[in-house]
């Protein structure tokens, strides 16, 4: 062959593979990435120290730590926040949402992946599960270990989130969690350890599936009702109405009870001893607040099981609401949602039971 259409021949195949590459790119699923920060964005000193600083490392250095995750879909990034979830707050919360909404609606958008700190990552994809509008899967993730940390468990969680946001059968199922190679749903999930990488666990309703370097499989859809089927909506909303925890203990009297209302609360929830129990005292309390039209949830400082309805508690006769199997913190989330309308206080416990 002569060198002049060797170099044209040599030419028609590099066009060719850059329209192969270009065609390869497009059919990968197209994931966003918001990133709140966390300990999968934190830094410490040494490779081997307990102590770390969350939030110190950005979105763009978040992507460039997992190239691999690349190879299963077209990412981009975006920085929502850099805290530490401990300082999760409304204002992120709504502008979270807002972005979640907005993104899924576009079509060029296949999926969402949020890089959230742990301490509170129940409470916002529990919050998300409830205002986000679209069946595309949304997953969260974060780490327990700091990005500088020997055996940093953030890179293959980031890996596993970006994989189940880029996979069909993950639409639909509401808002997961991706960590530590389990797929929860976002009304079960709850931390249970402080520090280990195993913390998260799925009480009562169990594991949505499991993922293994990349490769997801699915055991269940949540039950509750989520995303699509929600009828809870952020449209106007620029704040959240206050609710308070309130812990029940040996001993207790109504004083914390009394204090939250003081405080502007407008919802209690109790994290009740065993079966959403507490003292005669502060029953008598939450009662009282109750008549003045203060809606008051019983939940349970107990890691897992439900609270039910008129079982050692007259809630019928006390117009209490009992949480069926949400713990305080998202039971939490869910009142402070359904008093953004007035509704009757059936209503209440209809939604704990569906949601
Ligand atoms: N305090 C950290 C946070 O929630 C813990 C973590 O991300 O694992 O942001």
């Amino acid at each position: 062959m002569r060198l002049a259409s060797l170099r044209s021949w040599a030419g028609a195949v590099a066009a060719a593979l850059l329209l192969v590459q270009a065609a390869a790119a497009q059919d990968k699923p197209r994931i966003v990435v918001l990133a709140t920060g966390g300990t999968i964005a934190g830094a410490a000193q040494s490779d081997v120290q307990a102590k770390y600083t969350s939030g110190q490392v950005g979105v763009e250095q978040l992507l460039a730590a997992v190239p691999q995750a690349r190879d299963v879909a077209t990412l981009r990034g975006e920085q929502i926040s850099n805290i530490g979830s401990q300082d999760m707050n409304d204002e992120v919360w709504l502008k979270l949402a807002k972005r979640v909404n907005e993104l899924a609606a576009m079509a060029e958008v296949d999926g969402i992946v949020i890089t959230h700190g742990t301490d509170t990552l129940e409470e916002t994809s529990y919050f998300l599960n409830l205002v986000v509008k679209s069946a595309k899967p949304v997953v969260l993730t974060g780490s327990m270990r700091p990005s500088t940390a020997l055996s940093a468990d953030g890179p293959l969680n980031f890996y596993n989130a970006v994989a189940v946001a880029a996979n069909k059968n993950a639409s639909g199922r509401g808002v997961l969690v991706v960590i530590n190679d389990s797929i929860h749903g976002a009304a079960s999930i709850t931390k249970t350890s402080t520090t280990t990488v195993e913390t998260f666990a799925s009480p009562v309703r169990g594991l949505v599936g499991a993922v293994q370097y990349g490769v997801a499989t699915f055991y269940r859809g949540p039950v509750e009702r989520h995303t699509t089927e929600s009828e809870f909506s952020l449209d106007g909303v620029t704040a959240l109405p206050r609710v308070d925890i309130v812990m029940a203990y040996e001993n207790m009297d109504g004083k914390l009870i009394d204090a939250a209302v003081a405080a502007g609360a407008k919802g209690i929830v109790i994290a009740g001893v065993g079966n959403g129990n507490m003292t005669a005292a502060a029953l008598d309390a939450l009662a009282a607040q109750a008549k003045k039209g203060i809606v008051c949830v019983r939940s349970t400082r107990v890691a897992t099981g439900r609270v039910g309805r008129n079982v050692e508690v007259d809630d019928d006769k006390l117009g209490l609401i009992a949480s069926d199997d949400l713990n305080p913190q998202k039971a939490r989330v869910l009142l402070r949602l359904a008093l953004l309308k007035q509704r009757p206080l059936a209503d209440y416990q209809r939604l704990l039971e569906q949601y």
